[in-house]
């Protein structure tokens, strides 16, 4: 990218919050001024949330930046905080999981099950010969045994590494290898789309090209037959019967909590080291922030799965540290039928859902009748993660799943940023539909042009993050080399983490994608985002994904993929119309040389469009790292219709 990002998209709704909601906001504007008074004194302040067996003696050493120290000589507990604390309060019976099986099954899990269950699993570990330091990997379908070991190792000082549960022998085994995994838990399998769908046997492939692993810790959740080797143990033999009682001992603020790796939308996965004090801080006051969470009334709901870091701090560490009451699901949304989750909201009278805008355009291909066939009148606020949100979906959620009236908070942040950077604040902030808005109290975001100077209103750039934060990450495991490389050399001293943005004209913050997907037309540096948002807002169309490819005039020209709206039919009338929509929207310099109407896009299995497969796709070339995209055959449908069409 050169100088800067065109800015063409101009959006200017704008939906400030509910009254109500703003009267009892959980945080109000006077935030962003304490934490702008004193950033460091802010964080504190916000530490104090948590429970700390030895209190720190320094918010934050940055001498050996970009190696960050939160919370300095303090020690605690992440599991004491997520659970015991909240039994000594005397809420540990209230229901800190509503569990909901694919197939239908359902278990009821208060605050002092899951603190029996997890000390039980502590045991157990131990007695496996696992200690603190060492890396546990977990692959496991979206079961409550997923957080209770997530739990587990945390109690006991072990790093977890969590692996989806949908990805394959190479990358499990490469994962484990990376980490040297001593444990692997799992399970026999899950339930998806339907069917029991088994993990066991991939573990056992992948295990055999891990001599490292000791043992395999195995829950039994689909009862399919499983092949057995001398290293598996049962869950419900060796955890079940472990004892109840286990005391937590602190650990340093600086411990490592996880090890995760990104989504591999862009490159290789790389393993992000987080670590514990400042960590939960930040999930937990991010959680308490964003969401406006009332542990006492509310049902809250994260979507996503435990595999992805939205998992770890949105579904795990943020709820539980806050005490909160919370849906946990199994399965696909659409089985056994495309209102599944709406059911679920009806259900268990959901106040507060998080999802992804991948999950919100599928919904507005389905079509608006399936939602209208449920009453959604519990809900209160919707959160949005993943993907810049072009504003038609955000507008469609807030209509079709909102009743107009619940605020959206578009929340954008990363795996190596561990929690919620830049997003509204749900009774503060007057959102704009696809802006993420502004920077959270204590978050210095900034967008800076090529040399490194912050873009003036109206402009666009890099997304960069001029101080460190609590819950940055610490390294890429095993290789601070790369962590330095990839974060921190484009700009001294700031943190550059990937994403272009532009500041509209009052200074909020929109996302316009990654810089590597830039497209540079006829030398106008132009945003795949605002293309496809462009793209999106024509009645028609449900989900775009756009990528430039080598034109021989423009350098660049802009090819387009378009998945349409339920009923709607294609032809090159539509395609034709749509080309001119983009020019209408954004000016003639957008519209797309070519459109492809397809059934589906490439996706990694957390739910993102890999343009870069795309790309490879309009540049005829052969197709890059494929380990994370979530289904191959919608490669070859996309290629033989792209030779088709030439
Ligand atoms: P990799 O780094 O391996 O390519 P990844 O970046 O997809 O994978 P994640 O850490 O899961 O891995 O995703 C973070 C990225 O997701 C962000 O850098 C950004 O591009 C995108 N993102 C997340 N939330 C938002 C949001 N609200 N708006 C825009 N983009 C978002
Ligand atoms: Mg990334």
């Amino acid at each position: 990218m050169s100088e800067t990002l065109e800015n063409l998209l101009q959006e200017t709704r704008q939906f400030p919050p509910p009254e109500a909601l703003a009267a009892n906001a959980n945080v109000t504007a006077a935030a962003y001024d304490e934490a702008a008074a004193d950033r460091l004194g802010f964080w504190e302040q916000q530490a104090k949330r948590l429970s700390w067996a030895k209190p720190w003696d320094e918010v934050l050493d940055w001498s050996n930046s970009p190696f960050a120290k939160w919370f300095v000589g303090g020690e605690l507990n992440v599991a004491y905080n997520c659970l015991d604390r909240h039994l000594a309060e005397g809420r540990g019976d209230k229901v800190a999981i509503h569990w909901e099986g694919e197939p239908g099954d359902t278990r009821t899990i208060t605050y002092a099950d899951l603190h029996k269950s997890v000390c039980q699993a502590s045991n157990a570990l131990t007695n496996l010969g696992v200690q603190a330091g060492d890396r546990v990997a977990i692959y496991m379908p979206m079961i409550p045994e997923a957080a209770v070991a997530m739990l587990a190792c945390a109690r006991i000082g072990a790093t977890h590494s969590v692996v989806f549960g949908g990805f394959s022998v190479d990358a499990l085994s490469g994962r484990i290898q990376d980490a040297s995994a001593k444990v692997v838990i799992t399970a026999d399998g899950g339930y998806r789309r339907g069917n029991p769908s088994a993990l066991k046997p991939t573990v056992d492939e992948a295990v055999a090209q891990c001599p490292t692993i000791e043992h395999v810790l195995v829950v039994r959740r689909t009862g399919q037959e499983v092949s057995w080797t001398d290293k598996d143990v049962w869950w419900h033999e060796v955890v079940d019967a472990a004892d109840p009682h286990h005391e937590a001992q602190p650990f340093d603020s600086e411990h490592p909590l996880f090890i995760l790796y990104t989504s591999g939308t862009t490159a290789k996965p790389k393993g992000i080291l987080h670590t514990t004090g400042g960590y939960l801080t930040q999930v937990s006051y991010t959680h308490h922030a964003v969401f406006d969470l009332k542990p006492d009334t509310d049902v809250y709901w994260c979507t996503a799965d435990i595999g992805w870091v939205t998992g770890h701090s949105y579904i795990v560490y943020g709820p539980l540290s806050n005490g909160a009451t919370q849906i946990m699901y199994e399965g696909t949304p659409d089985t056994p039928h495309k209102g599944r989750f709406w059911e679920l909201v009806e259900k268990y009278k959901v106040t507060i859902i998080y999802t992804a805008p991948t999950l919100i355009r599928t919904m507005m291909k389905w079509g608006d009748d399936i939602p209208a066939k449920f009453d959604l009148s519990s809900l209160r606020l919707l959160g949005s993660v993943g993907e810049p949100i072009n504003p038609e979906a955000w507008i469609w959620y807030r209509q079709n799943i909102g009743r107009g009236e619940c605020p959206v908070v578009d929340t954008w942040w990363q795996t190596e940023t561990g929690g919620i950077m830049i997003s509204p604040l749900p009774g503060v902030t007057a959102a704009k539909p696809g802006s993420a808005m502004s920077p959270l109290p204590g978050i210095s975001a900034d967008v800076v042009d090529d040399t490194a100077t912050s873009v003036p209103n109206g402009g666009g750039g890099y997304l960069v993050l001029r101080e460190p934060w609590p819950s940055m990450l610490r390294t890429i495991w095993g290789d601070d080399e790369r962590f330095i490389d990839t974060y921190w050399s484009r700009f001294e001293g700031m943190y550059f983490a990937g994403d272009g943005a532009k500041r509209d004209a009052d200074g909020h913050i929109w996302l316009l994608g990654r810089v590597d997907d830039v497209m540079l037309v006829s030398g106008h540096n132009i945003s795949t985002t605002e293309v496809e948002s462009a793209l999106v807002s024509h009645p028609s169309v449900a989900e775009a994904a756009v990528v430039g490819a080598t034109d021989p005039t423009t350098g660049q020209a802009i090819v387009a993929f378009v998945i349409l709206r339920g009923t709607v039919e294609g032809g090159d009338g539509l395609v034709k119309d749509l080309r001119n929509h983009v020019a209408k929207t954004l000016g003639p310099i957008a519209k797309p040389r070519q459109i492809m109407l397809v059934p589906e896009l490439p996706k990694t299995r957390s739910g993102k469009i890999m343009r870069r497969l795309l790309r490879d796709v309009a540049e005829n070339r052969s197709l890059g790292d494929v380990t994370t995209l979530q289904d191959s055959a919608v490669m070859d449908l996309i290629s033989s219709g792209m030779q088709g069409s030439k």
